[in-house]
């Protein structure tokens, strides 16, 4: 399956730096079931046009070893060809930082609408060409979809289920890319894995800014959802709030990181950050912890290996990490995995379940969230689950100028929303502790640097109530 994207916004090859894909290379990455392909048919300074081709390998695909969800069971089905979820699942991958509207180089033009087509030629249609230009003309989108006849050799036996789909109109880069993701599948309407909450938050993430004012929204909840009432409901309420996503799921912060902390020391400083929470929660005498925002796991390895913290579990709002976290363990013994869970759970939300344990950390989290959104993640943290213990890190930015190959003002991960001084994150964790009933103390990590201060930052907090 094929989708092109094709601008006349001179100069037309910054298209490239848009989508983090260079015009004069053609790049393969794997996706769910197969190879998506990314190439330039054309790329000149007054049009520039990207494709990419989906490779899907049917027999793959049922076998289902990439996607254990998926659910047709023929080897025989239009997927291959057919620009429905699959496509979707591609362009969210491969074009990943392009959704989210971050172009480093080029942030204005990301910013900016400018002209473009896309052209999709088979896009699985329940619905027709009328549901196409219901779903894309509300958006700003001209919509040229024309029904494919089943067999053009037979006209009489009507048409088929595609549509030959063009689109036209002037729109961020990030935009289109998020009016495709989520509409595509609405259009096909067969969404080929099972639903979980995490698509909830997905599709909110993705119609973000257009989808609660779109006439058709509940159609397009709906379909998205594939008819799970409860999860269409929890979006719809969600949307008329109208406000920011919550979760903001944050996929990227398994990317790389920007500077990698000290990498010439003998112990990295990751390894002495986790070297400290453990002997912290040791010290509080904690059994049951919380690893809260676990991403991949690392730290719950050093935590299961230390038979004191007879109960661990791991939560992160992002299924992905969770996964990587769940492979770290697969060849773990019964006996010693017995003691973990995963669990998947936004922070920003109360959720009772991590009530009663003895100790949570948070170990370089915080600022992977937005800081508006800091106090629903003070109230589900101190307020709800309210361990005995909570241990807190966070970079400190005044360390920043140490690191040789950071340049001036660049956090050290492209996923940060903020960076504390060590000023900074006193005066967060002093008005947490003084609301909640705690008391806070603060532990170097990594070199104790005279002018800077350590590169981690570190908080203890210990209830007094
Ligand atoms: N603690 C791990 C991972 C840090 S990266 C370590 O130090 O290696 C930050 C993690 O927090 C990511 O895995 C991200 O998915 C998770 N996260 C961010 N916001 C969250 C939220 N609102 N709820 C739960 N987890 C969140």
């Amino acid at each position: 399956m094929l989708l092109t994207l094709t601008t006349t916004h001179r100069p037309a090859t910054d298209l490239g730096y848009l989508l983090h894909k260079h015009p004069g290379k053609a790049q393969s990455f794997p996706v769910a079931a197969g190879m998506a392909h990314v190439f330039y048919p054309t790329a000149g300074q007054d049009e520039c046009t990207a494709a990419l081709l989906l490779d899907i390998d049917p027999v793959e695909l049922v076998r289902g070893r990439h996607d254990r969800a998926f659910t047709l069971n023929q080897y025989v089905n239009d997927r291959p060809y057919a620009a429905g979820s699959m496509l979707a699942v591609a362009l969210s991958t491969v074009f990943k930082t392009a959704m989210n509207g971050v172009a480093k180089s080029h942030q204005e033009l990301a910013d900016t609408a400018i002209p473009l087509r896309i052209h999709v030629p088979a896009v699985p249609s329940r619905g027709g060409a009328d549901l196409v230009a219901q779903l894309f003309e509300p958006l700003g989108w001209d919509v040229d979809a024309r029904t494919a006849p089943l067999d053009p050799q037979f006209p009489e036996w009507g048409d088929s289920p595609y549509v030959d789909l063009r689109l036209s109109g002037t729109h961020r880069v990030s935009d289109a890319l998020r009016h495709l993701y989520v509409l595509l599948p609405v259009l096909d309407n067969a969404k080929h894995y099972w639903v979980t909450e995490e698509e909830v938050t997905k599709l909110l993430r993705a119609g973000e800014g257009w989808l609660a004012d779109h006439p058709s929204r509940e159609l397009i909840s709906r379909r998205y959802l594939k008819h799970r009432k409860a999860y269409v409901r929890f979006a719809l309420s969600r949307l008329a709030e109208a406000e920011e996503t919550d979760e903001d799921a944050l996929d990227n912060a398994l990317d790389e990181p920007v500077v990698a902390e000290e990498p010439d020391r003998p112990v990295p400083l990751a390894t002495q950050r986790r070297g400290s929470v453990v002997a912290v929660l040791k010290a509080a005498g904690a059994k049951r912890v919380l690893d809260l925002g676990c991403g991949g796991g690392a730290l719950l390895t050093d935590l299961l290996k230390e038979t004191s913290f007879t109960e661990i579990v791991g939560v992160d709002v992002s299924s992905r990490a969770l996964e990587v976290a769940a492979r770290r363990f697969e060849r773990t013994p019964e006996r010693v995995r017995d003691r973990l869970t995963l669990r998947q759970s936004a922070l920003t939300y109360v959720d009772q379940s991590l009530a009663g344990y003895d100790a949570a950390v948070l170990m370089e989290v915080i600022e992977h969230l937005d800081e508006p959104r800091l106090p629903a993640l003070e109230r589900s943290v101190f307020g709800a689950a309210r361990p005995a213990t909570v241990v807190v890190t966070t970079p400190n930015v005044e360390y920043n100028v140490r690191f040789p190959t950071l340049p001036a003002g660049r956090m050290r991960h492209t996923d940060h929303r903020f960076e504390w001084t060590r000023a900074q994150f006193r005066a967060w964790a002093e008005g947490v502790a003084e609301r909640h009933d705690y008391r806070v103390r603060y532990l170097p990590v990594g070199q104790d640097d005279p002018e800077v201060g350590p590169p981690t930052q570190l908080a203890v907090f210990e209830v007094t109530r």
